[in-house]
């Protein structure tokens, strides 16, 4: 027997699992780079291993890769070692390791990038760019449990809106019915086309001056009644929308009661059954004047302020410094604050994030699309060149293992609707990053902002309503 052999049985004892695992896979050649010997050749190894083979049979399975010819270990009966592992120990006493010996964990791991044959590198990387279970359980979980919205297929073909133009009725900018007899009389192509898609009809009135073309804000246009350029209406068929609403209703009523889905994601219960989710809760307040202590702790907080950004929007703005002195670095000990920005306030969002603790690790961007599907191209903002697009600067303050990643992307590509009124897909994101049941904040948030799951504050809100009996015992109303 090899002076070494029992260190080689003790190694392979203590470390048979991790041995066998990804990245070594067993190979021998990458077992010898790990194993603690000074003066050991790979041959000599290898020769020990095919002796502790000989001797102890059945205490490993050794397989040659037909392609490498790379032996490796396939499978460890560590109760067939042990026995010999205290035979070899009776035998001959274990030599104490002398501290020239020993190699230490960074040694080891070199040794085995350094390996000339050795793809360790590659095979880590491998490794790494593999999702976690915990990610693949949380996007899958994501894919089943999250209700799904309509998408009606929209018709963009020109000829299709002027012959519907010719067949509608419109009063007070609403389709009223259909003019029958021009309907039918166009071809059962268009018919079909009518009865399946989302059409758009322009809208002439008096005024409206065709050869300008479409108006570059459409339905959001706020001069609607005096605009001479284009509008459209919508037109969908009262069928086709019960049509996509019942099956989608259907689809979602199973996704709720769906007994199949009960897997366990960070942050949220295996069942639905056993939690509810709040209501919508808000206060109306003066977010500056506001004591944000009372409100406790939240894993996700959206803040949208009306940065000063110089332009005549329908809504109080307040200064950069009073934005920057907003305590808002008592509202997380760890989780995520997603800031929406604007032009020059991108910098001093970054700076703000900061101040109260956060690191800018993400930017959300929302591709504004218009009434028509189509990207805006004359925003109402923007000095060079006109936004089509909005930021928003996810910050985040310590290290919270709860959060479910790679879930969502970075894009959202929604139409505009009032100024400043952002996409509600952000809502979803937001609460598959930190599950639909733990505590959420929105800061300046608005009526249309209030929703399950949030507590929003805000001066445009109607009043106080709360339901957590915590804040509900801190604010006095
Ligand atoms: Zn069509
Ligand atoms: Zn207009």
């Amino acid at each position: 027997m090899h002076k070494d052999t029992a260190d080689v049985v003790n190694f392979l004892l203590t470390n048979h699992i991790e041995l066998i695992r990804e990245p070594l896979n067993g190979e021998l050649s990458q077992i010898y780079c790990l194993f603690d010997a000074k003066d050991l050749t790979e041959e000599s190894f290898i020769a020990i291993m095919h002796e502790i083979r000989e001797v102890a049979k059945g205490a490993f399975v050794l397989e040659t890769n037909p392609i490498s010819g790379e032996e490796a270990i396939r499978f460890v009966d560590t109760v067939i070692l042990n026995e010999l592992y205290h035979l070899l120990k009776n035998k001959k006493r274990v030599r104490q390791k002398e501290e020239t010996r020993s190699v230490n964990k960074a040694d080891k791991f070199n040794r085995l990038i350094e390996y000339k044959e050795s793809n360790f590198l590659y095979r880590i990387q491998h490794i790494l760019d593999r999702k976690t279970q915990a990610c693949m359980l949380a996007s899958e979980r994501a894919r089943f449990v999250y209700p799904t919205t309509p998408i009606v297929p929209r018709c963009d073909r020109q000829d299709h809106r002027a012959l519907l133009a010719q067949c509608v009725i419109i009063v007070n900018n609403k389709i009223v019915s259909l003019k029958w007899s021009n309907f039918i009389t166009n071809g059962d192509d268009f018919i079909h086309c009518v009865q399946n898609k989302i059409h758009f009809v322009p809208n002439i009135k008096p005024k409206t001056d065709v050869s300008l073309g479409d108006c570059s804000y459409l339905d959001t246009c706020h001069k609607m009644h005096s605009c001479r350029y284009v509008h459209y209406l919508p037109y969908i068929p009262q069928a086709l929308e019960i049509k996509y609403k019942k099956q989608l209703s259907e689809q979602n009523e199973i996704r709720a009661i769906n007994p199949a889905i009960c897997l366990y994601t960070r942050g949220e219960c295996c069942t639905n059954l056993s939690r509810y989710v709040t209501p919508p809760q808000w206060i109306q307040c003066d977010v500056r004047k506001f004591d944000l202590q009372s409100l406790g702790k939240f894993s996700a907080v959206i803040a949208d302020p009306a940065w000063n950004i110089h332009m005549n929007l329908p809504y109080g703005t307040c200064n950069d410094t009073e934005l920057l002195n907003l305590p808002l670095e008592i509202l997380q000990d760890e989780g995520v604050l997603l800031l929406w920005v604007t032009g020059r306030a991108i910098e001093l969002g970054k700076e703000s994030l900061q101040k109260w603790g956060y690191r800018v690790t993400n930017e959300i961007s929302w591709v504004k699309t218009n009434q028509l599907g189509r990207t805006i191209v004359t925003g109402r903002t923007g000095h060079w060149l006109n936004h089509s697009k909005e930021h928003l600067l996810v910050g985040l303050k310590g290290d919270p293992t709860w959060i479910n990643r790679n879930v969502d992307v970075d894009l959202i590509v929604a139409p505009t609707r009032e100024t400043s009124h952002k996409p509600d897909d952000l809502y979803g994101i937001v609460e598959r990053l930190v599950g639909l049941h733990s505590r959420k904040l929105e800061i300046f948030g608005r009526t249309h902002n209030l929703r399950p799951g949030w507590l929003t504050i805000g001066n445009q809100l109607d009043g106080v309503h709360l339901v957590d009996p915590e804040i509900k015992r801190k604010i006095v109303c």
